[in-house]
C-alpha cells in the first residue's frame, strides 16, 4: 500500500439508507481513477471486496468482513455528438439524481423518468435501475471497469453487460472484482418522452391532443409522484422496493386473474406480465404492519422501514414472513431486490 492515507479506520461505520449498524473491517475511499493501481495493490491478497456507492440498495451485516471500497470519483464530460446521439462520460461516484438534473439543465433529455432514484452513477447499471417505464440500459453506450485482480481497465459495450429487469452481469459473484469506474451515456438528440406508465399517461393523452410535453414537465411529475409515494430515507430509513415485481407468463397470469380478479399487473412487450408485488403484500395485510423495529411502510407495501435499531437479521426475518404469506396466498415467489451480503 503506497499511500496509507487512503485507509480510513478499521471497523469504521458504513452509513446506509436503511440505517443498519454496519462496520467495515478495512475501508478504502476511491476519490480518483489515479488511486486504482494503489487499490489493486491493497486488495491483491484479499479474498473479499465489497464495492459500495451510497449503500441505498444494500442490506448490510453488523460487520462487513474483508475489504470495502467506497466509490467517490467525480466528473462529467461531453465526449461527442454524432449520428443524432450525444455521448457523455460520467464518473461512477457522481450522485445519480445530480447527474439527471445536470443533463436536463444542458438539454440532454432522456433520463427524466429516472429522476430522484437514490444512489450513484456507478451502481445504476448494476441492477439496471428503472422507473416509470424506463430502464437505464436504454441510455448506456459502454462502461469502463477496473479489473481489481488484473489491475487493468477495460471497456464493456452495452451488449456485453447482460442487462435485464433489475439485473446485469455485475450482480454475478464471478464479476465482483469489476469496479465500474465510469459510464458512457448515449442520449438521443431528437428526444421522445416515455409516457406509457399509468402515473404519466395523462401526458400521453395531452400529447395526442397536440400539446407539447417537455422533459422538464416529465421530470417535475416524476419527482412529485416519488416524493408523495416513497419515504425519504433520510427521514424514514429504507432501501426502496424490498422485493422485485415478479414476472409471469401470460398463461400463469390468466390463472391468477381467475382467482384474484383485482390482480394489479403491467403487460410487458414480451407478452409476459409483471405483477405488482406491493399489491400482493398489501392483500396479505402487511401494509403498515410492524414486527419489532421493522415496519412495512403505510403508503407503499413494497418498502420495509427501520423504525429504530433494526439489524440485518431483523429485516430478513420480516422479509421471509412476507414472502411466505405471498407464496401461500398467490403461489408466487418473491425475490429480494437489494443486495444482501453475509446473509
Ligand atoms: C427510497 C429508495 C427508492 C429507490 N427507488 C428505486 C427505483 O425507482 N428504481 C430502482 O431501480 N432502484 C431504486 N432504488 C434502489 C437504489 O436506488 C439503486 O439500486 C441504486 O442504483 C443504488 O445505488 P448505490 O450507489 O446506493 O449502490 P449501493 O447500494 O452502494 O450498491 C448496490 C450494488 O451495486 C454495487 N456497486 C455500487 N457501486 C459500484 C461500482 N462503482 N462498481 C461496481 N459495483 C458497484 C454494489 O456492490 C452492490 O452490489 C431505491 C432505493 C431507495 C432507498
Amino acid at each position: 500500500m503506497s499511500n496509507p492515507e487512503y485507509f480510513v479506520e478499521q471497523l469504521c461505520h458504513i452509513s446506509n439508507t436503511m440505517s443498519l449498524p454496519c462496520r467495515g473491517e478495512r475501508v478504502f475511499v476511491l476519490r480518483s481513477e489515479a488511486d486504482l493501481p494503489a487499490l489493486s495493490e491493497a486488495v491483491a491478497s484479499r479474498e473479499r471486496v465489497h464495492l459500495i456507492g451510497s449503500a441505498s440498495n444494500l442490506v448490510l451485516p453488523p460487520v462487513l468482513e474483508g475489504f470495502t471500497v467506497l466509490v467517490r470519483n467525480r466528473g462529467v464530460s461531453l465526449v461527442q455528438e454524432s449520428g443524432g446521439v450525444r455521448y457523455v462520460d460520467v464518473s461512477a461516484g457522481e450522485v445519480w439524481h445530480d447527474w439527471v438534473v445536470h443533463a436536463l439543465g444542458k438539454g440532454w433529455n432522456g433520463l427524466e423518468n429516472l429522476a430522484l432514484i437514490p444512489g450513484t452513477v456507478g451502481a445504476a447499471p448494476v441492477q439496471n435501475i428503472g422507473a416509470y417505464g424506463v430502464e437505464v440500459e436504454r441510455f448506456i453506450d459502454s462502461i469502463r471497469v477496473w479489473d481489481l485482480q488484473r489491475a487493468q481497465m477495460k471497456t464493456l459495450a452495452r451488449q456485453s453487460c447482460g442487462f435485464q429487469y433489475r439485473d446485469s452481469i455485475f450482480k454475478r459473484d464471478e464479476n465482483s472484482h469489476l469496479l465500474i469506474v465510469s459510464v458512457r451515456f448515449a442520449l438521443p438528440v431528437d428526444w421522445q418522452p416515455v409516457l406509457k406508465y399509468p402515473d404519466l399517461v395523462h401526458f400521453e393523452h395531452a400529447r395526442t391532443q397536440g400539446e407539447a410535453i417537455s422533459a422538464q414537465e416529465v421530470f417535475d411529475a416524476v419527482v412529485d409522484i416519488r416524493r408523495r409515494k416513497l419515504p425519504d430515507p433520510s427521514v424514514i430509513p429504507n432501501s426502496g422496493s424490498f422485493f422485485k415485481n415478479p414476472v409471469v407468463s401470460e398463461h400463469r397470469y390468466e390463472d391468477l386473474r381467475r382467482s384474484h380478479p383485482d390482480l394489479v399487473s403491467f403487460r410487458l412487450d414480451s407478452g409476459d406480465y409483471k405483477l405488482a408485488a406491493g399489491w400482493m403484500i398489501d392483500q396479505c395485510g402487511w401494509k403498515g404492519h410492524a414486527v419489532g423495529p421493522v415496519m412495512v411502510h403505510e403508503r407503499q407495501a413494497l418498502v420495509l422501514t427501520n423504525t429504530g435499531g433494526a439489524t440485518q437479521a431483523d429485516v430478513l426475518d420480516v422479509a421471509r414472513l412476507i414472502s411466505g404469506d405471498v407464496k401461500a396466498r398467490f403461489g408466487v415467489s418473491l425475490e429480494i431486490e437489494p443486495v444482501c451480503w453475509d446473509c
